[in-house]
C-alpha cells in the first residue's frame, strides 16, 4: 500500500507515452505500473502525468537600479506551481567586495521560508569578480555549496566580462566541474548604437530591437563558444532568440564545443513588429530583444531537432508604471511567463504539431534538470522526487492577470486561450495544486544543492 497512487494517466517521459499508475511514498516516486494500491488515490484518466516543470532562469524580487522585480519569492513560486513548475533556478548576485558564499547565504535567507516550491541558485560572476583572483578562487566553494552554474554577461555595465575576463572565469569554472550560463550579446557595441540612436532623437521602444542587431548577438555566441572551448568549460547560452544565434550554437557543436542553449516563450510567441512596435511597446522590452516570425520558425525547429535544449522563461516582470519611461534605454528589461510556460509550449508546440509530447516534457523538465544538475528532478522514475503534474490536455484556459497568480498588472498573453492546463501538481509528494487551486504553503519549498554530472 503506497501513500499516493495517481491512477490511469497517460504518463509522459522523454522516452515515451504510456498509460500506467504512478505510486508515491513520502517525498519519492516509488513505482510505476498497473493496479497499484494507495491510501490516497488521484484519478488522472484523460490526463497527462508528467514530471514537474523545471524553469532554470527566473528573476524573483531582483533588485535593479533602485527597483525590485514584481514577483516576490512568494508570488513567483505560487504562480510557478499553479502553472506546473515545481523547481525554479534564480540567481545570487554578489556585491562588490562580498564573497560568493556570503552572497549565497543572503539570497537563501531571502527565499527560505517564502518559497512554495524547490529552488536552486546560479552564482553570478560580475565584472569586479573576474578582475579579482580571490573571487575566482571561491568558485570551487560555490560548486561545493550546490551552485555549480555560473552566470556571466557579455553586456551591461558592472556585469560585463571582456573576453580576457570571460576566459579566466571560464577556466576557473571548467576546472571546478561547473558550467557557465551566459547572457550573450556584444554589449559595448550595442551601447554605442543605443547612444547614437538617442542622439538622433529615436526614443520609441522599437529602437531597443534596432540597436541590438541579431548579427551582433550571434557574434557574441561565437566568441563565447571559442572561449569555452579554450577553457574546457561547458557552456549554456541563455535566451537564444534569433536565427543567427541558433546557427552559431549548431556550428559550435560541429566544432566540438560543449554547448547547450535555451529559448523562452517570448521569443517563440511575440515579435518586435507586433509587440515592441505596438501600442504598449515599452512592456515588451527585454534583452535580447524580440525578433520576427522567421526567427520563431527557426527556434521551434531547433527545439524539435535538439539544437536547442530547453524552454525557460527569464521571468522578470515589472509593472506598467515601471515600464513607462521617457525613452527606450531607460525601460527596465524583462517580461513575465513563469505561470503559463508549460501550457504555452504545449499549446503552440504540441497542439500545433511542432513538438512531440515527449519533446515538450524534455525541454520543460528533463533537460533543464539534467543540464543544471538537479539529479532528483525532471524524470518520472522510482527514486526521483515526487514532483508530478497532472495536466488536462483539453482544458481551455484564457490567460489573464485576473486568473494568473503572477503579481504584475499585465501579461503578454492577456486574453489568449490555450488548450491544456495543469489540474493538480505535487511537490515532493505533497499536493500543492488541486483542481487549479493552490493548496500548498509558503516555506515548504527548499534550496536544492545541484551537482553536475562529471
Ligand atoms: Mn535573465
Amino acid at each position: 500500500m503506497h501513500d499516493i497512487v495517481i491512477k490511469n494517466g497517460h504518463i509522459i517521459t522523454s522516452d515515451g507515452v504510456f498509460i500506467a499508475d504512478l505510486a508515491i511514498d513520502g517525498e519519492t516516486i516509488a513505482a510505476m505500473g498497473l493496479d497499484l494500491k494507495g491510501r490516497r488515490v488521484i484519478d488522472a484518466s484523460e490526463c497527462y502525468v508528467l514530471p514537474g516543470g523545471v524553469d532554470p532562469h527566473v528573476h524573483l524580487q531582483m533588485a535593479l537600479a533602485g527597483r525590485v522585480s514584481t514577483d516576490s519569492f512568494e508570488s513567483g513560486t505560487v504562480a510557478a506551481a499553479c502553472g506546473g513548475t515545481t523547481t525554479v533556478i534564480d540567481f545570487v548576485e554578489p556585491k562588490p567586495g562580498q564573497s560568493m558564499l556570503e552572497a549565497l547565504a543572503q539570497r537563501q535567507e531571502e527565499a527560505d521560508g517564502h518559497v512554495a516550491i524547490d529552488y536552486g541558485l546560479h552564482m553570478s560572476i560580475p565584472t569586479w569578480h573576474a578582475a579579482a583572483d580571490e573571487r575566482l578562487a571561491e568558485v570551487p566553494a560555490s560548486v561545493d555549496a550546490g551552485c555549480a552554474t555560473f552566470k556571466m554577461y557579455q553586456a551591461y555595465d558592472g556585469m560585463i566580462l571582456d573576453d580576457v575576463s570571460l576566459l579566466r572565469a571560464m577556466q576557473a569554472v571548467g576546472a571546478s566541474g561547473g558550467r557557465v550560463v551566459l547572457h550573450s550579446e556584444t554589449g559595448p557595441v550595442l551601447d554605442l548604437l543605443r547612444a547614437q540612436a538617442l542622439e538622433d532623437g529615436h526614443i520609441e521602444p522599437i529602437w531597443h530591437e534596432r540597436t541590438r542587431p541579431a548579427r551582433l548577438e550571434a557574434t557574441a555566441v561565437h566568441r563565447a563558444s571559442e572561449l569555452a572551448y579554450q577553457a574546457e568549460c561547458p557552456l549554456y547560452v541563455f535566451h537564444v532568440g534569433c536565427t543567427e544565434s541558433v546557427a552559431e550554437v549548431v556550428a559550435a557543436k560541429v566544432r566540438d564545443v560543449e554547448i547547450h542553449a535555451e529559448t523562452c516563450p517570448q521569443y517563440l510567441l511575440l515579435t518586435a513588429h507586433d509587440h515592441l512596435d505596438g501600442p504598449d511597446g515599452q512592456l515588451y522590452v527585454c534583452a535580447p530583444p524580440l525578433r520576427d516570425h522567421d526567427d520563431q520558425d527557426a527556434l521551434w525547429q531547433a527545439l524539435a531537432d535538439g539544437d536547442l535544449d530547453v524552454v525557460s522563461t527569464d521571468h522578470c516582470p515589472w509593472t506598467r508604471a515601471e515600464k513607462d519611461q521617457p525613452d527606450f534605454t531607460q525601460i527596465p528589461g524583462g517580461v513575465p511567463s513563469i505561470e503559463a510556460r508549460l501550457s504555452l509550449v504545449h499549446h503552440f508546440g504540441v497542439n500545433e504539431g511542432r513538438l512531440t509530447p515527449e519533446r515538450w516534457v524534455e525541454v520543460c523538465a528533463t533537460n533543464p534538470a539534467r543540464l543544471m544538475g538537479l539529479t532528483r528532478k525532471g524524470v518520472l522514475a522510482p527514486g526521483y522526487d515526487a514532483d508530478v503534474v497532472i495536466f488536462d490536455p483539453l482544458r481551455a484556459k484564457t490567460i489573464s492577470t485576473d486568473t494568473l497568480h503572477e503579481a504584475a498588472d499585465w501579461t503578454p498573453y492577456e486574453g489568449l486561450t490555450v488548450e491544456g492546463w495543469p489540474r493538480t501538481v505535487l511537490s515532493r509528494g505533497r499536493v500543492i495544486v488541486e483542481n487549479e487551486r493552490f493548496m500548498g504553503a509558503l516555506g515548504e519549498g527548499r534550496f536544492v544543492p545541484r551537482a553536475l554530472e562529471s
